[in-house]
């Protein structure tokens, strides 16, 4: 039997979920695998990439700060990469890199776990941040069927690059508003999505005012540490659904393992309490 090697590389690594993760579910599934937490630095991926195609690994995903990089350097894309121009799993084949972005359908899977019938309700959408992850919230409420997403940004010029680079993928309608003017749109707000880093390791979470957002409505943050953010307690102390960033952390993963090692885990309670049970621990 072949052992499949895999792992996750970043800069740093060491905070990532992803070995326990993905050795979770090897272990649930008898599957013969390793998964390893790689530190590489930005000027030392496309070499470390090419020696571990050479070492025979199957792939890797890609965090922080090489999702877009990562990208760049592959042969073919899939169309969440490709709409994205950032991919979170390169597959090595023969002597090509294959792009892949489960983030994407990772979020749209949590959100739609979440909100149930909800979730293909969403009439106006509102994502906070313009990075990486932000790209994959924009997409996944589009795949959701909403009718439009605003885009906020604390740094107004990088929500024109994200609107530009997307607008031609998505089917929503795709508007930006200023970062203290977004309130006039709360009361239409179905769905916010939390996708800056705001609200970090004990940072302050985003100061947004929630209670003009409408009874029913859903709040969603991608800042799994704490799981608990700021945002999220104000949130279900004011009622609204709260949807934490695990959610989306294990269906990507989920995703990436059936790619990596052929076939499809569950996203259970288990693997969840496994998860928590870490954070909690400080990893
Ligand atoms: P980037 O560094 O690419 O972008 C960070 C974003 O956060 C920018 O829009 C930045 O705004 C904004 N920001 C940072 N600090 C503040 C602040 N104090 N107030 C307002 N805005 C702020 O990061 P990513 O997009 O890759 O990741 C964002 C978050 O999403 C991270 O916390 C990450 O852990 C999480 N994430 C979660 C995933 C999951 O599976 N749950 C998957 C991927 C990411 P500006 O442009 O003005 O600097």
């Amino acid at each position: 039997m072949t052992t499949v090697l895999a792992g996750v590389v970043g800069w740093p690594v060491s905070h990532s979920l992803s070995p326990r993760m993905h050795h979770f579910w090897l272990h649930e599934n008898a599957i013969a695998g390793g998964y390893v937490a790689l530190p590489v630095r930005q000027h030392d991926l496309s070499s470390v990439l090419a020696a571990l195609r050479e070492t025979g690994f199957k792939g890797v995903n890609l965090t922080l700060p090489h999702k877009e990089a990562a990208y760049a350097l592959a042969d073919i894309a899939d169309p969440s990469a490709s709409a994205s121009q950032a991919a979170n799993l390169l597959l090595f084949r023969d002597l090509q890199f294959e792009a892949h972005n489960t983030d994407v359908e990772g979020l749209a899977l949590s959100l739609r776990e979440s909100l149930g019938e909800k979730a293909t309700g969403i009439g106006l959408a509102v994502v906070l941040g313009a990075g990486g992850a932000a790209r994959a919230a924009v997409l996944a409420c589009d795949r959701l069927g909403a009718g439009q997403i605003c885009i906020v940004n604390r740094t107004a010029a990088r929500t024109d690059v994200l609107v530009r680079a997307l607008s031609a993928s998505v089917k929503a309608k795709l508007f930006v508003a200023q970062w203290n003017g977004w309130e006039t749109h709360a009361p239409q707000t179905r769905l916010l999505i939390n996708a800056t880093s705001a609200g970090l390791n004990g940072t302050a979470s985003p100061d947004v005012p929630l209670e003009l957002l409408p009874g029913g409505a859903a709040v969603c943050d991608l800042v799994y540490s704490p799981l608990e953010t700021p945002l999220l307690a104000r949130a279900r102390a004011q009622g609204l659904t709260s949807i934490d960033g695990l959610g989306m952390l294990m269906h990507q993963g989920a995703l990436a393992f059936e790619l990596l090692f052929g076939m499809r885990p569950n996203v259970s309670a288990a693997l969840r309490a496994h998860l928590e049970q870490a954070l909690r621990n400080g990893m």
